[in-house]
């Protein structure tokens, strides 16, 4: 039998990155086996629910690659095959109507609270045969002895005592039909085989399981991830730093970065760190998914950053560089910088650059005209005195005169022998011609950055040394 996982998220905010590794691990889960992948909103909560929430989900999606098969699928479309499934509990006497209010539930927990009974609901309606009327709602006839037991694909054997479940409300008195029967019935029909999902659901699987039965389906595998914590050990939240998967998108993450790091919270393969995603759909196994809360770390995240930067094709970095900049740049300025010279920088910050944000960031300096380059003061008085500014001078001309190719292969030499001639190091000359031309003392390597920027800009940056 082909295995079907599914993901389903309640549009209720943007796709938090604990949500987006339960996806991720439902959906490596799917692909590993050659299964399916299903998407369904759960948007039954109408108040809580938006359209943007669940564009903000898709979006995130799309930007993990994590595709799904088929149409998503929306509760909130489902309502009559959820209403069908209850008319069909209570025809097979698995559900019935209930008239005890809420105030009068509430008393029935305070009450067993008190005897140092489980709060729950005492089957006050179970046997009284009655009908649908006002306020009332359709309860499930829950067994009142035995257990259900199953084994979670994450964290093993699980069994309660069905006494202490409660006969929950399938139907509210609105008419509308409660989360656990909706999951139910809309995973039945979707054909979900395996469920994985946060661990805040694991006291709803025994419930659904029962369901199941009532109804003679085949109950599905299900598995629990535990949560993800801050570096605090505290459960992951805003003050730890971004929580929405766009964030980091905006912070100059790559997916495949986003995806690596994700696949390692709470799930490994040996020792192994880093995980194509082609190697991740071949490693993955739900016999390696952790128990234990997974602590977040933006220092590892952005090490596999830097890893997934140096590898990228340089050409679609060049793209993304691009976009990086027109978040920030004036577009007429941007519209004037050539694809090809940003082509040309990308492979000399891909070794440097954490992020793609940063890579934006180094690259403005390739991308403005000398006038408008900005230095570091400091490294201007450490660098551009006197004596090393008329050196400079001398090493424009030098390459003025050149004729050869402007490529490294031909300024180092030029370099070297200039520095001989006046018997000095290599080194003295360096650090001042990096400063008159990229405002710093870190940048790409010199020849390089000479070459990225052409003869007639390298010598209009040489030459300002006297206006520093
Ligand atoms: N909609 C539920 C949630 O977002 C998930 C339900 C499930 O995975 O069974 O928490």
């Amino acid at each position: 039998m082909s295995i079907v996982t599914r993901f389903a998220p309640s549009p209720t905010g943007f796709l938090h990155i604990g949500g987006a590794r339960t996806a991720l691990f439902s959906w490596l889960l799917a692909r590993s086996k050659g299964g399916k992948f299903l998407l369904r909103i759960e948007d039954t909560d109408r108040e809580r629910s938006t359209p943007e929430a669940t564009e903000a989900i898709l979006q995130s999606m799309r930007w993990l690659e994590l595709d799904w098969e088929g149409e998503t699928v929306f509760q909130s479309a489902r309502a009559d095959a959820h209403n069908a499934a209850i008319d069909r509990l209570l025809e097979t006497g698995r559900a019935y109507w209930c008239s005890c209010s809420s105030e009068e539930v509430e008393a029935m927990r305070e009450k067993a609270r008190a005897e140092g009974r489980k709060p729950k609901y005492d089957g006050r309606c179970r046997e009284r045969g009655l009908g649908p009327g006002e306020g009332r709602v359709v309860r499930f006839k829950g067994p009142l002895d035995g257990t259900t037991a199953y084994k979670d694909m994450v964290k093993g054997s699980i069994a309660v005592d069905n006494a202490e479940l409660d006969d929950m409300i399938l139907r509210r008195s609105d008419g509308s039909p409660t989360y656990n029967l909706a999951v139910v019935v809309d995973d039945h029909d979707m054909g979900v085989t395996h469920v994985l999902r946060g661990d805040d659901h694991v006291a709803n699987t025994p419930k659904q399981i029962l369901l199941y039965q009532a109804f003679g389906w085949p109950v599905p595998e299900f598995g629990h991830v535990p949560m993800i914590l801050g570096p605090d050990k505290k459960k992951l939240s805003k003050r730890h730093g971004a929580l929405s998967v766009m964030e980091y998108e905006k912070m100059g993450y790559l997916p495949e970065a986003v995806m690596n790091y994700l696949a390692r919270l709470g799930w490994s393969h040996g020792d192994q760190e880093i995980f194509s995603r082609q190697e991740l759909v071949a490693c993955f196994s739900t016999a390696n998914l952790g128990n234990s809360p997974a602590v977040f770390d933006t220092q590892k995240l952005e090490w596999l950053n830097g890893h997934y930067m140096k590898q990228a094709e340089p050409g679609r970095l060049a793209a993304l560089l691009r976009e990086f900049l027109s978040r920030e740049m004036d577009p007429a300025e941007l519209e004037d910088v050539p694809q090809a010279l940003l082509l040309a920088v990308t492979p000399l910050l891909q070794p440097r650059a954490r992020t793609l944000v940063e890579m934006a960031e180094m690259s403005r300096m390739f991308l403005v005209d000398a006038p408008y380059l900005a230095f570091d003061e400091k490294a201007v008085a450490q660098h551009l005195t006197e004596a090393n500014t008329t050196l400079v001078l001398e090493f424009a001309d030098v390459l003025e005169a050149h004729q050869g190719a402007f490529v490294e292969e031909d300024l180092e030499p030029l370099a070297q022998a200039f520095m001989a001639a006046r018997n000095l190091k290599f080194k003295a000359v360096a650090q001042p011609l990096r400063v008159a031309l990229t405002g710093r003392t870190v940048s790409p390597g010199l020849f390089e950055t000479m070459r990225v920027l052409g003869k007639e800009q390298v010598l209009k940056r040489l030459r300002r040394v006297t206006e520093l």
